[in-house]
């Protein structure tokens, strides 16, 4: 019998460092999407067991970075949603909400449990607002 790593700690940490350098390497908002004014993500998770989590909500303006990954919030878990892809449905059209749901990929490894998939669901909405267009050069 081997004693089960410690990844506790070090799988935390390392989300941390993706999330961060995912941030740090994003465009800011104003660059990436121009004629985006704010952009709203609502997550509400599903919980399948208790405790329930609190629903999250950004707001995100101009000067943010364009980044829309959030992390699990399972403190045990190492997941991350990914939601850059609605997000840029949501920025190429006029004033539409896209939403859906998402399952946390992520692993989750809590004391004295062998690690298992987390499969927490997210059920998000993200509505982006245009800047009216204008025909500068
Ligand atoms: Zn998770």
């Amino acid at each position: 019998m081997r004693p089960a790593p410690r990844q506790k700690v070090s799988s935390f940490r390392e989300r941390e460092e993706r999330l961060r350098k995912g941030r740090d390497a994003a465009q800011t908002l104003r660059t990436a999407f121009p004629n985006a004014a704010t952009v709203n993500v609502q997550l509400r998770f599903l919980p399948a067991t208790a405790p329930l989590h609190a629903a999250q909500s950004f707001m995100l303006y101009p000067a943010a970075r364009a980044y829309f990954s959030y992390p699990c919030p399972y403190g045990d878990c190492d997941g991350i949603y990914d939601l850059s892809a609605p997000a840029h449905q949501a920025l190429g059209r006029k004033a539409v909400a896209v939403s859906g749901t998402l399952e946390c990929v992520g692993v989750r490894s809590r004391d004295g449990l062998q690690r298992q998939p987390c499969g927490l669901r997210v059920s998000y909405t993200i509505s982006a607002q245009q800047e009216s267009a204008h025909a500068s050069t």
